[in-house]
């Protein structure tokens, strides 16, 4: 996969089948004043034109509170209630909608608009729930419009920011591309704004430590910009198996000239062992809730053994979580390893900690499973 993307370009793209395409205020906005129609007329020009070449297309789009701070005549300023950015969000959001309405409209598109929070996700019911709903909007050739539910998304179950978001809906969608539009063109080994010498790296074959961290001179800069963001984004959708993409948003003909092969932009490429779709949403979507402290005998029968976790490897209740909820693994130091579905509530969990599997039963009075944690619903970290 790595060898066909970067060496034939034009191959790879016009094979992608679902692309998750993921639109950002700078993109939208003229200079913060509320939304361009010029550029959503592009987007909306550019996006049909590769859906009625086979693609299908899931948007991703912020803009919503840039547009409504407009509308409602005010500017955004460091440190604004998180209220005043709701409501901001509630006004714009309408207006963003009827925008990619009208312009997808005149080219015999239709949209939906899909509003999520974190815990849509990280629900394995409402998760499956939202993929189904896609599923039958993208049969009908309609384009879903996805941004978070800033309504209601206070911290807790935000999802930080839409780059993040985005490449939760990839999983989602089982896309197989993720495009960012960006206001810049890509990846730079230094902020091309601050410093003129800066080189686009076309291809990320790799994530290395100091991208993650966006520490250093070259990514701290531009990471000022957002970049950090995109690149973790980039890691999770490649540990899921699939590339991502950064181009110029504001470049007309940009999203067209990526699936005919151009030059351009940034691909990062996907690890090639594709985590099985729901060990995926264990690691990086479900939310957890509390965890479970490990002994060392259990931390080694998980991480090199390949088998479940049992009462007898706990030590330790973190939190308060119900049965089938995702929980956190940690070891005696506090370091989380892995992550899993628990069988047990934390008040059983309490209750049969470093017991033998046989005494389950005598203790709780029912013995649903041997193990907490089965293999199967476990991710190592
Ligand atoms: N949901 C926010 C909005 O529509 C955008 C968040 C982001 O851009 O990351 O304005």
């Amino acid at each position: 996969m790595q060898q066909n993307i970067s060496t034939d370009r034009k191959n790879f793209f016009s094979k992608v089948k679902r692309v998750v395409i993921k639109v950002g205020s700078a993109v939208l906005t003229g200079a913060g004043e509320g939304l361009d129609q010029k550029r959503i007329e592009q987007l909306a020009g550019e996006i049909s034109a590769i859906m009625d070449k086979g693609h299908e297309v899931i948007l991703v789009s912020s803009g919503a509170i840039a547009a409504g701070l407009a509308k409602l005549g005010m500017k955004k300023t460091k440190g604004m209630p998180l209220p005043l950015k709701q409501a901001a969000a509630a006004v714009g959001q309408s207006g963003l909608m009827w925008m990619y309405e009208k312009t997808f409209g005149s080219h015999g598109k239709k949209v939906a608009q899909i509003l999520l929070t974190r815990e849509d996700l990280s629900n394995r019911a409402r998760f499956l729930n939202a993929r189904n709903t896609l599923k039958v909007l993208l049969e009908h050739g309609v384009v879903p419009i996805i941004n978070e539910n800033d309504t209601v998304a206070v911290d807790e179950i935000k999802f930080g920011d839409n780059d993040n978001l985005s490449g939760m809906v990839v999983h989602l969608a089982d896309a197989d591309l993720l495009i960012i539009l960006s206001d810049i063109d890509g990846l730079y080994t230094a902020d091309p704004r601050l410093r003129p010498s800066a080189e686009l790296i076309p291809v990320v074959e790799k994530i290395t430590a100091e991208m993650e961290k966006g520490a250093g001179d070259a990514l701290s800069s531009v990471g000022t910009g957002g970049m950090r963001s995109k690149v973790m984004t980039a890691k999770k959708v490649g540990a899921y198996g699939v590339p991502m993409v950064i181009i110029n948003g504001r470049k007309q003909g940009n999203i067209g000239g990526l699936f005919e092969g151009k030059e351009g932009g940034t691909i990062f490429l996907p690890k090639t062992d594709r985590n099985r779709s729901r060990q995926h949403w264990i690691a990086y979507t479900a939310c957890s809730t509390g965890g479970v402290v490990v002994d060392d005998g259990g931390r080694d029968a998980l991480e090199n053994k390949g088998k479940s976790l049992l009462p007898g490897g706990i030590v330790g209740i973190e939190g308060s979580f119900k049965a089938g909820d995702c929980v956190n693994c940690s070891d005696l130091k506090g370091n989380v390893f892995a992550r899993g579905l628990t069988k047990y509530s934390s008040v059983d969990l309490e209750r049969i900690k470093g017991l033998k599997t046989s005494q389950i039963a005598s203790i709780l009075g029912h013995k649903d499973y041997d193990e907490v944690i089965h293999r199967d619903d476990l991710v190592i970290l």
